[in-house]
């Protein structure tokens, strides 16, 4: 298991290299986050002693849980859609919240942040695609909401995420990469206080290598990592 675990962190920073290199990026102009929902925590530290600092979940709890039992110098990345009621149990134990889709959710974590008196760096989730059935403000809308975000207290926009569609063909992914890069552009052009672009957060196993050849800065990687997940687990 072990070995696997590894192997397969080897294969997708090799890959990550060749990616980056075909777009004359330079060698560590991406990392990458090991996403670990559903997983153990004996894979978890597997990933750990393989060198991995950056963990992904989907869930509060369960980021929570790992937390507690893991060393305390893992980021954590909440990549999940995210309640309100649950926003309190992140601060001060999150790195990065990836999925900042409202102004009524940014409020509450602004909030939460002043009131433990700790900062809480975020990242807009964009639905580029369109789709129905994912979370994200519209490409349309995201510059507004960057801008009402930016005025809140203790909370910081570094950047933007789309989780793309499932698609056979990564290639297909790479009109909605290249339009969130785009997007990316157009807001830090306009300065805004309390704003930066830096992190561009997207690719999941499926298709990181055609976003990082579009400019992602994050890569979020399961199954290529940990290996499938079961159905119900998603
Ligand atoms: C599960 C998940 C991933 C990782 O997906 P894989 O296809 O297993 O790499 C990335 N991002 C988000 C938001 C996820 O929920």
């Amino acid at each position: 298991m072990s070995v696997m675990i590894r192997e397969n962190l080897e294969n997708v920073k090799t890959k990550m290299e060749a990616s980056l290199q075909r777009a004359g990026r330079l060698e560590d102009a991406a990392g990458l986050i090991a996403v670990s929902k559903t997983k153990p925590v004996e894979m978890l530290m597997e990933a750990y002693e393989a060198g991995v600092r950056d963990f992904g979940e989907n869930k509060v709890q369960e980021l929570t849980d790992k937390y507690e039992q893991l060393p305390k110098d893992i980021r954590w990345h909440m990549i999940g859609h995210l309640q309100r009621n649950k926003v309190k149990y992140l601060i001060g134990k999150t790195a990065l919240i990836h999925s900042v889709d409202s102004l009524r959710l940014a409020e509450e974590i602004s909030k939460e942040a002043v009131k433990q008196g700790k900062d809480m760096d975020i990242l807009i989730e964009v639905n580029v695609a369109e789709e129905e059935s994912k979370f994200g403000v519209s490409l349309q809308d995201a510059a507004e909401l960057v801008e009402r975000i930016s005025r809140l207290p203790r909370v910081h926009i570094k950047g933007l995420m789309t989780v793309a569609p499932l698609v056979n063909a990564p290639e297909e992914n790479r009109k909605y990469f290249r339009a969130l890069h785009e997007l990316s552009v157009d807001i830090a052009n306009k300065n805004v206080d309390n704003v930066s672009m830096g992190i561009l957060s997207m690719g999941m196993t499926n298709d990181y290598e055609v976003a990082l050849e579009e400019g992602a800065t994050l890569v979020r990687v399961g199954t290529g990592i940990f290996g499938m997940r079961s159905a119900e687990e998603i």
